[in-house]
């Protein structure tokens, strides 16, 4: 068995691999995840999103890599799904909020309604073929809740070149993909956190993982507290706010976690963007489309305040 781990895509990638060609294929991986770093990087000069950013509004098509061009084709279907509560453009709402960063604030609603008009994934088109372009000034792109799902996608894809059948793939914890079965020829169990308590090891519950991807989002991974709200990082781009924060919820509809497992093609782009948009839609919306997922072979759970085993 062979583990390693490296600091890669803001998140602490560690690889687990059995076989007789686990050395490589671990190595093979890591390579591949430091190309996907700068591949898919919002920010960074020259990347497709910030060449797609760069020219918003201009009418140019912009050439996009192969993987961008995939990533952007999902995304967008799941955007129709999900009535838009998964939707790629979500960046000028994402930095207003800057959520996770130390220019964290709650914006004032009129800030909140200008820069609302930027988000929408009906303005980014896409030629069919190999290119971008965002409609209006200002758009942009935030790859933040689906980039390590794709690159789930492409560790596996090594793994199953190099003849891998036993390993874990581990992206931060929030992504992963269990292959085969543990040293002990179990499945992989995997420990969900509670939302609420301080310790990452209390957990919530256990999933067992067999050749599938397992995602979880949740209000507590990135937020702040003010005025006794929680202001996390996954934005509702209908309000502009974090989901169900700026208005009367009760604790049977607020969401604090969701859960996704899911196998066979893009598995882990699908449960990556999937926990954001169930986060969004809720319990009762949510339970629904997961409902239609069960044949796609997606697999959830939406857990509400008021569901939460007592905590404190
Ligand atoms: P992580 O696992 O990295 O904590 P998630 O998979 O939960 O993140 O995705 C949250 C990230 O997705 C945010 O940090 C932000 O970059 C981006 N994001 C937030 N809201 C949305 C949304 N409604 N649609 C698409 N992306 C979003
Ligand atoms: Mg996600």
């Amino acid at each position: 068995m062979v583990q390693k781990s490296e600091i890669v895509m803001d998140t602490v990638a560690q690889l687990t691999a059995e076989g007789t060609e686990a050395e490589a294929a671990v190595q093979e991986s890591f390579t591949r995840l430091q190309e996907l770093e700068g591949l898919l990087s919002n920010y960074e000069e020259g990347s497709d999103a910030a060449r797609l950013r760069d020219s918003a509004g201009s009418g140019a098509w912009v050439k996009v890599s192969p993987e961008m061009y995939h990533l952007l084709e999902i995304s967008q279907r799941y955007s129709q799904l999900t009535d838009g509560t998964w939707d790629i453009t979500a960046a000028p709402l994402v930095k207003l909020w800057g959520i996770g960063t130390d220019k964290a604030r709650v914006p004032e609603p009129s800030e909140i309604e200008q820069v609302r008009g930027k988000v929408d994934w009906h303005k980014l088109e896409l030629d069919g073929r190999d290119s971008a372009r965002l409609l209006e000034p200002g758009m942009e792109l935030d790859l933040g809740g689906i980039a390590k799902g794709y690159a789930l996608d492409e560790v596996r894809k090594i793994y199953e070149a190099h003849g891998i059948k036993n390993g874990l793939i581990n992206l931060g914890s929030s992504s992963m993909y269990g292959m085969g079965t543990s040293r002990e020829g179990k499945p992989w169990r995997i420990g969900l956190r509670h939302p609420r308590r301080d310790d990452p090891k209390e957990y919530l519950k256990v999933e067992e993982l067999f050749d599938a991807a397992l995602s979880t989002s949740g209000d507590y991974e990135r937020y702040f507290e003010e005025n006794g709200v929680r202001y996390h990082h996954i934005i509702d781009p209908r309000t502009g706010y974090p989901a169900w924060c700026g208005r009367e919820v009760t604790a049977e509809e607020r969401t604090v976690s969701v859960v996704v497992i899911a196998d066979g093609r893009d598995c882990g782009v699908k449960s990556d963007l999937l926990t954001t948009a169930l986060f969004v839609l809720g319990k009762e919306q949510g339970g629904r489309l997961l409902k239609s997922l069960e044949a796609e072979d997606v697999q959830g759970e939406i857990v509400t305040e008021a569901s939460l085993p007592p905590w404190q």
